[in-house]
């Protein structure tokens, strides 16, 4: 098995910053040298070039001002003041005859400056190639050549200690510079980290809360991360979806219990009643002990198709379609049954379209037609419309039919409620439809209401958001 090594997001957060600030100021650090290193160098050859000038010039004014001629003192501090900037100088006459030279002056002191010129640049960058190098510069005083002058010093270039130690201190500030920032990477790592996963942790606690079967928690922890914040309300919603249907999954055991209760109580005291030799099993005892088999099992049915809808209860599959289209399918597949109780079906559809989950939509609009037809007696009428507003839709059932009587109204749309439960035996109902309807009303955010006269019809009406 592949061992996958977890890392905290604090961790990683962290080390990425931290990394990407080291990388940045590699690289930064590696321009730099390198742009410092080509100006540098060229600062350093035009200074070469500059000194060698001014050392030129100032033998032609020390020749002015010796009135014409060469004078040893004047020479040496020229010669002197050249070593100091690491060049040795050799100032001879026109004849040839050497005037002035370093390396008489002071031949150890060259040697040294050779040598620690040598050791800079070596130690700057091991590979240098550089080495004594020598140039011949005429002096001119009014346009006649007076001497000459021999330059030599460590080439091409050289890096003073001065030159050396402002290239260390620069790299140093570099240096410093990195580490700062790795610093602040480090804390601002750890903060962002802290930051974005403290509601994780949140989201984290709550959904173990989930598994552990408590739904009542909820993240209240606001954020500005888009992410984060669909995150929280994705385990919200959860939570509440769980909630509802545990909830549901509770009242479902009791409505189903209470409804088994009631024939299988029957058929336990018809058949110990006939086991006690109190009743024959004649035909009409056993066919009351069928009727009760059959209920229970019309009853399965029912929480059959009940269990289908509220298994995938939220998850609507959302489509325009065209409403009106749909009641005129729906009412032709009734077509059998009103044309065998006579029935007078009219509608006046007013609203074209809905945004819902069409087959739930189906679900419910049969459920109305299928009652409205249960519950009117032969001749009767049923009226559909459909209307609308900007933002609600609304589907009328309205029937001539029986009516509901005011006692029985609020409890329809409970599961397993029937209005007359004898008559409804006939009528083979066990109550599920409408609780179905006000489901999935609901469930689309909209509702289901009635208004019923007894005798006279009933009128229900499903109100539904327009944009799901
Ligand atoms: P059932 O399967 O019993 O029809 P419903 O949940 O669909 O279950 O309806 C619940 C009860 O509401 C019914 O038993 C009936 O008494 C009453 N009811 C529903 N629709 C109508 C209607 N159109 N006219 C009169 N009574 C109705």
């Amino acid at each position: 098995m592949k061992i996958i090594t977890k890392y905290s997001l604090q961790f990683k957060l962290t080390a990425a910053f931290l990394a990407f600030t080291l990388f940045l100021f590699s690289l930064l650090g590696i321009f730099v040298n390198f742009l410092l290193e080509k100006q540098f160098e060229s600062y350093i050859l035009d200074k070469i070039t500059q000194k060698n000038n001014e050392i030129v010039s100032n033998l032609e004014m020390r020749y002015i001002d010796s009135g014409g001629k060469w004078e040893d003192t004047g020479l040496e501090n020229i010669g002197v003041n050249a070593l100091g900037d690491s060049l040795m100088i050799r100032v001879s006459d026109v004849q040839g005859t050497v005037l002035w030279d370093a390396t008489k002056h002071d031949s150890g002191m060259c040697a040294a400056i050779l040598q620690n010129l040598a050791e800079n640049m070596q130690a700057h960058n091991a590979g240098f190639k550089g080495g004594y190098v020598e140039k011949s510069f005429d002096v001119i005083v009014g346009q006649k050549v007076v001497g000459n002058v021999s330059i030599g010093y460590y080439g091409p270039y050289y890096y003073t200690d001065n030159d050396i130690h402002f290239l260390n201190s620069l790299n140093n500030l570099l240096l410093l510079g990195t580490l700062i920032a790795a610093a602040v990477a480090i804390v601002f790592g750890a903060f962002l980290a802290k930051w974005l996963s403290s509601p994780i942790s949140r989201v984290i606690r709550a959904a173990g809360q989930i598994a552990q079967g408590k739904y009542d928690d909820r993240i209240h922890e606001n954020s500005n991360t888009k992410e984060i914040v669909e995150l929280t309300s994705s385990i919200n919603i959860l939570a509440e979806t769980l909630s509802k249907q545990e909830t549901l999954r509770k009242r479902l055991t009791a409505d189903v219990a209470h409804e088994l209760r009631t024939p299988t109580a029957n058929l336990q005291s018809h058949i110990e009643a006939i086991i006690d030799g109190i009743w024959q099993p004649d035909a009409a005892r056993l066919v009351s002990c069928h009727e009760e088999t059959i209920r229970i099992s019309k009853l399965v049915s029912d929480l059959e198709n009940l269990a289908r809808f509220e298994a995938d209860n939220l998850i609507l599959k959302k489509e325009t379609f065209d409403l009106n289209a749909l009641i005129l399918k729906i009412i032709k597949s009734f077509e059998n049954d009103i044309s065998v109780k006579k029935i007078n079906v009219t509608h006046e559809l007013a609203a074209q379209y809905l945004s819902a989950d069409k087959d739930k939509m189906e679900q419910v609009i049969v459920n109305l037609i299928s009652n409205a037809l249960k519950y009117t007696p032969e001749g009767g009428c049923i009226k559909i419309r459909t209307n609308e507003t900007s933002e609600l839709v609304f589907i009328s059932v309205e029937d001539t039919g029986i009516g509901i009587s005011n006692e029985d109204l609020p409890f329809i749309f409970e599961r397993f409620y029937r209005a007359d439960k004898s008559r409804n035996r006939a009528t083979g109902g066990s109550g599920i439809g409408l609780a179905i309807v006000k489901f999935l009303a609901e469930a689309h955010g909209g509702a289901v209401t009635v208004e019923s006269k007894p005798g006279l019809g009933s009128e229900f009406t499903v109100t539904l958001p327009k944009e799901l």
